[in-house]
């Protein structure tokens, strides 16, 4: 029984050794230490043996169960690192395979990159970025800017005014001039899209005493439309206000803006204009960047980007109006204002399709707004 037990233990090992799958393991441990296996059955038999022989087969056959036990155990554990070795090199992933390409991503428009352009040139030259309301009231849009009473910017059909629902009254925080024409609080033509960004000059300085140094990125809508029109449009707005500003501090901020735009050897010049709220007033110009101002280009043509002036017209600017900081007489805040006697300063308006139109020679204004992305995907 004993040479049983010794035989039977050292085919199971044999066979333990031998086995390459976990299913094979399974198998022998079934037939060896399974309830209907030759071992187990010999172990269940011992009560009935001679006593004599009780002790010495129990003890083999305890110890032949312990031994397969343990070496079905250890072989089970190896064929299991043994898989998960193979899986692991069989899933490695393959870096050289082309990956999933990206789904393109969006870039900003050309008038917003233009515009970011133009506000960091600002910042950098310590002025404040600020947004106003692209509703206006007439007194900031037209009034506070010394437009008269018979502007013709004021006419119907040359700004877009907006009638409130019924039933909403307007919330009038603005400081009424009594006895002015244009003020007709409650009537339709009080609300008007704004027809630049200048209505912020006014409202900048009853926000914040002086000195100020402002420029107002935004949009604006007049009813026009054609190849160098559209009913909207983007402007960057300037104001600056302190002691002892004078054009020379004007003209050096807009030479370091057109250096920055349209390159290094630019210059600017100023041609007297007019404006109902700069006095007095200018176009300023840039040095033609296609002819270096020559106005003909190297074969002796002549330059087509400025049409052989040498310059290209960019903005309206001037010196603030003293009328304008009579509407400011004091802050929100009710700090003292802005008086004429003591302050000075300059304010511009420049057209951002333009200055975008001139640095990448867009032929035509409508092209910013069809959303042609041929056109879109060259820029940003
Ligand atoms: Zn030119």
């Amino acid at each position: 029984m004993i040479e049983r037990i010794e035989q039977l233990r050292a085919q199971a090992q044999q066979e333990i050794a031998a086995a390459v799958t976990s299913d094979a393991v399974e198998q022998l441990r079934v037939r060896y230490l399974g309830r209907k296996a030759e071992l187990p059955q010999m172990l269940r038999g011992v009560a009935a043996l001679e006593p004599q022989q009780r002790g010495e087969v129990g003890r083999a056959a305890n110890e032949a169960r312990r031994a397969l036990e343990q070496l079905i155990g250890q072989r089970a554990a190896e064929l299991d690192a043994q898989a998960l070795e193979q899986r692991l090199l069989a899933d490695t992933a393959d870096v050289t395979l082309p990956g999933t390409p990206p789904q393109p991503v969006g870039r900003m428009h050309v008038i917003n990159a233009t515009m970011r352009e133009l506000e960091d040139i600002f910042l950098g030259l310590g002025f404040t970025v600020l947004e106003g309301q692209e509703v206006e009231t007439v007194h900031y849009n037209f009034d506070a800017l010394n437009h008269g009473p018979t502007h013709p910017a004021r006419a119907h059909t040359d700004s877009f005014y907006v009638r409130e629902p019924a039933g909403h009254a307007t919330k009038q925080t603005i400081d009424v001039k009594a006895g002015h024409d244009s003020m007709r609080l409650g009537a339709p033509t009080d609300l008007v899209l704004r027809t630049h960004t200048s209505p912020m000059q006014v409202r900048a300085m009853q926000a914040h005493p002086p000195p100020l140094y402002v420029v107002i990125p935004g949009r604006v809508y007049r009813p026009d439309s054609d190849a160098t029109h559209t009913p909207q449009f983007h402007q960057v707005e300037g104001l600056a206000v302190d002691e002892d500003i004078t054009l020379a501090d004007l003209k050096g901020t807009l030479l370091a803006f057109a250096k920055t735009v349209f390159g290094d050897e630019r210059d600017v010049r100023l041609r007297p204009h007019f404006f109902p709220f700069t006095e007095p007033s200018v176009e300023v110009d840039v040095s033609c960047f296609h002819c270096s101002g020559k106005g003909f280009q190297a074969d002796g043509s002549r330059c087509p980007l400025c049409k052989g002036e040498g310059w290209l017209e960019v903005l309206g600017a001037g010196e603030v109006d003293p009328n304008v900081y009579s509407y400011v007489p004091t802050t929100e805040r009710n700090a003292p204002g802005y008086d004429p006697e003591k302050v000075q300063g300059y304010a511009w308006g420049m057209g951002v399709e333009r200055i975008a139109m001139l640095k990448h020679g867009i032929p035509d204004l409508r092209l910013y707004f069809e959303n042609d992305l041929r056109f879109l995907e060259q820029f940003g």
